[in-house]
């Protein structure tokens, strides 16, 4: 246990890595951005970066208060994506630890919002931006109450 690798060790000796690392990490990544723009140019308003719940210290990427909707878009790398999130081979133990440490905390992190009564929606950044602002989209128009796009277009007209 003591011989893991500090954060400014060696771990980043692979170029690949590294850059793997630093697409993944924080906030703004481009997957996030090409959601939050799609969402925003269909009309929907939402904060960025924040805590949902007062006294919780934990931020959501996406999030609309009103509907008390949450929403990730979770890093590969960092989050484990089963797909893309291959642990390096070098300093294996840290990074297995590092991120299953990730994966336990995005899962309490779920329960501690639902718990409040939020809505918790997690994408991959390997998730298509589209199928995902059509999801978003789905919640909070039923969130609110909003009458289904299909039902608007084949209301009969009224005298
Ligand atoms: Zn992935």
């Amino acid at each position: 246990m003591s011989e893991w690798v500090r954060p400014d060790g060696s771990w980043a000796s692979s170029a690949g890595v590294r850059r793997s690392m630093q697409g993944n990490r924080g906030r703004d990544t481009k997957p996030e951005l090409a959601l939050r723009r799609l969402l925003h140019a269909r009309g929907l308003r939402y904060r960025v970066d924040m805590r949902p719940v007062r006294g919780l210290r934990r931020k959501a990427d996406i999030v609309f208060t009103r509907q008390r909707v949450c929403v990730f878009v979770d890093g590969c790398f960092w989050h484990g994506c089963s797909a893309h999130g291959t642990v390096p081979s070098t300093n294996r133990p840290y990074w297995s630890e590092k991120i299953e440490g990730n994966t336990r905390r995005d899962r309490e992190t779920d329960k501690r919002l639902a718990d409040e009564g939020w809505t918790v929606v997690r994408f991959w950044e390997h998730d298509d931006a589209g199928a995902a602002a059509d999801a978003v989209e789905a919640l909070i128009r039923a969130a609110r109450g909003d009458r289904p796009r299909a039902a608007e277009q084949t209301r009969p007209g009224q005298a």
